[in-house]
């Protein structure tokens, strides 16, 4: 098991894995901590089911990798870092033990991974950690914190859609762009009314129908998102949506959403450009909240109006990436990387 971590580690340089277990509140999980060149890491906890632990170890992998491209790309002094928590059922609320024990690993790392919201995680899991450590962020306003950074997420999205969609249509406005929103979580409901206060048409879906039903859009089931005749697909649930195989028959012309992770490969970067669809690289369009996070750590202390100003380049990052990408002839996802 040791080599097999070590040598997945070693293929994206990641500098440290720590396995947590706290037999006592059945806590399972794992911090990675991909960089710490430009900072301490950042990243949120991902409360998740994984029918194994190598599954929950490859993708504690990827997303702390994509945190460090994430804050690199948005000019943040921060690494990359994440934590997976094993969690089976997504309604069993979480006890306040269960959240010191997380808090007590965070701190057992001294400031190099901080840890913030993700999947599954709600500012409440943020609060409960930091009853036993400093090195959390998105704890409540009142504390002192930024709160959920998911309102953040979601108007960077829409920052970086306007800019693809200026890129794919010539036109950077919305307004009567047919925009599907797979995902009616934190990031994807507030997403959704962003897009109707731009004059978009939204269609939603979830696998929870009564989350996209509450959004008062019409909803279409879960496996009919990619077939849906629209302009703009915003996955905003998680990884691994954009495969080779569906870029062939995928029929919106703009890919931008908030998922971490959502080519399954680099093929299928290579497929969407080669179909003419512009695909906003997730990492790029979907740090808003990690600077809303990061300006935590302003001198003068937080302020949104302060993370907000630097969201919104994310407009200018997505377009200039984007008109690179169709210059050079390389696809968006890895030329992300590159940069
Ligand atoms: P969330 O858990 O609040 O919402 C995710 C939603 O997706 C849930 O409602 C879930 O039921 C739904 N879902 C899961 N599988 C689905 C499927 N196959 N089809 C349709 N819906 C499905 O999570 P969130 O905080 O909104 O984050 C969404 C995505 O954005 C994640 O990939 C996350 O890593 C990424 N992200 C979030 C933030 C943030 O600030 N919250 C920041 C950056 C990236």
């Amino acid at each position: 098991m040791n080599a097999d971590v070590t040598s997945l580690m070693a293929e994206a340089g990641h500098e440290q894995v720590v396995f947590v277990s706290d037999a006592e509140v059945g806590l399972r999980g794992i911090i990675a901590v991909h960089s710490t060149v430009l900072g301490s890491s950042l990243g949120g906890i991902r409360f998740w089911h994984y029918d194994t632990e190598h599954d929950a170890l490859c993708d504690v992998l990827a997303l702390s990798e994509a945190m460090s491209y994430k804050a690199a790309m948005a000019g943040l002094a921060q690494g990359g870092g994440k934590m997976v928590v094993r969690w089976d059922d997504p309604h069993a609320a979480r006890s306040e033990e269960f959240l010191r024990a997380i808090g007590r690993a965070v701190d057992r790392l001294c400031g190099r991974y901080y840890a913030a919201e993700d999947v599954g995680a709600s500012q409440r899991d943020m609060d409960g950690v930091a009853l036993e450590t400093r090195f959390v962020t998105g704890v409540d306003p009142a504390r002192g914190g930024s709160g959920d950074p998911s309102p953040m997420t979601a108007f960077g999205v829409l920052c970086g859609m306007q800019a693809a969609c200026e890129v794919a249509f010539g036109e950077a406005d919305l307004r009567n762009r047919k925009v599907v929103v797979q995902g009616a979580g934190h990031v994807g409901a507030v997403l959704v009314d962003l897009l109707l206060d731009a004059g978009a048409s939204v269609v939603v879906a979830d696998v929870d129908p009564a989350r996209a039903e509450a959004l008062g859009v019409r909803t279409i089931a879960p496996d009919a998102v990619f077939d849906e005749d629209c302009d703009v697909i915003a996955p905003c649930a998680l990884g691994g949506v954009l495969t080779a195989e569906r870029a062939t028959w995928l029929r919106a012309r703009v890919v931008c959403g908030a998922a971490n992770n959502q080519l399954a490969d680099a093929a299928a970067d290579d497929a969407l450009a080669a179909r003419g669809i512009v695909y906003a690289p997730d990492f790029v369009v979907n740090a808003g909240g990690i600077i809303n996070i990061a300006h935590e750590h302003d001198p003068e202390g937080y302020t949104a109006a302060r993370a907000r100003e630097q969201t919104a380049r994310i407009e200018g990052t997505t377009r200039e990436l984007l008109l690179e990408a169709l210059r050079s002839g390389v696809p968006p996802g890895r030329l992300a990387v590159v940069m």
